[in-house]
């Protein structure tokens, strides 16, 4: 693993069990030479990130995954090397976040009228601790709990009947377009890679993307089959893009990894170079 990169990781800042800095020292042992760390609509976690990545000698990646929407598709946007202090930038994921807690709202009045009892101070409860000013909360914080409360047996299942995409509690906030996140990630100076298009089932967008300035296509990662990631890799080849690899890494629900684990996808250490020479800050 060593000159290997996993650029795709969530820590306890948005929907990941573990805090920032213990996801830095699991990609060390590991044997990566470089981690990312991408939360949902945040970089509150990058700071502590990067500081325990010069204690311990690995490269670490400030890092951030947008939430958009195109065609009433989720659509996410990774955005590497941007700058994380940026007060514009900030203050853009900061409205991304607010329309995230009104999803969430509505969500769980969804499940209240389906009957399952949930509260927000219970998702909030479930995520650990109280949320810090700039974390997001997320699907699978409301998934752990309907497992907690015995509603279901799996936060797949959560997923399944209740929270993934047309199922029974899902609510499709307004978002903003891919293209614009493309433009916040440039204006804070970072490099625009679309995350797991394998997942969209819309390869036209995808081109249409391309045109709208993305810098790379994460064709590996731990939910696309091996003619994805040969599929999207040659895509991005041929468009000149960089190709990039992650696992999604979310710690661990119901004692296994969720997603995968760190590392479950790598792409060369060199990559890296490549995402940081598009940094324009
Ligand atoms: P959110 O940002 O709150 O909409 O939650 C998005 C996260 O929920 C993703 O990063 C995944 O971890 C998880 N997720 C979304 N859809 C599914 C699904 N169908 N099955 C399992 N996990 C999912
Ligand atoms: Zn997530
Ligand atoms: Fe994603
Ligand atoms: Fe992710």
């Amino acid at each position: 693993m060593e000159n290997k990169a996993d650029l795709h990781t969530h820590s306890l800042a948005s929907d990941g069990t573990r805090p920032a800095a213990q996801i830095v020292g699991l990609a060390k042992q590991a044997g990566l030479a470089a981690v990312a760390i991408t939360d949902h609509d945040t970089v509150a976690g990058v700071e502590e990130a990067l500081e325990e990545g010069r204690k311990l000698g690995i490269d670490v990646v400030p890092g951030v995954e947008i939430s958009t929407a195109a065609n009433g598709k989720e659509i996410h946007v990774l955005g590497y090397f941007v700058d994380w202090r940026d007060a514009s930038f900030l203050s853009r994921l900061e409205r991304l976040r607010n329309t995230r807690n009104e999803r969430n709202e509505m969500m769980i009045e969804k499940l209240n009228e389906l009957g399952l009892q949930v509260t927000m101070e219970e998702v909030l409860a479930e995520a650990g601790r109280t949320r810090q000013d700039g974390e997001s909360v997320g699907r699978p914080h409301i998934a752990a709990l309907l497992v907690r409360k015995g509603y279901v047996g799996s936060v797949q299942e959560a997923f399944d009947r209740y929270l993934g995409a047309g199922a029974a509690a899902y609510v499709n906030p307004p978002r903003i377009r891919p293209e614009e996140a493309i433009r916040w990630i440039k204006e804070a100076g970072g490099a625009a890679v679309l995350a797991h298009p394998g997942l969209y089932g819309a390869d036209r967008l995808v081109d249409e993307w391309i045109a709208a300035g993305l810098d790379g296509l994460e064709a590996y990662h731990s939910d696309h089959s091996p003619e994805q990631e040969r599929k999207y890799a040659l895509l991005a080849s041929r468009h000149g893009l960089i190709v990039t690899a992650g696992s999604d890494y979310h710690g661990e629900r119901n004692g296994r990894a969720f997603h995968g684990p760190i590392g479950a996808r790598t792409t060369d250490a060199a990559t890296v170079g490549r995402l940081r020479a598009k940094r324009r800050k």
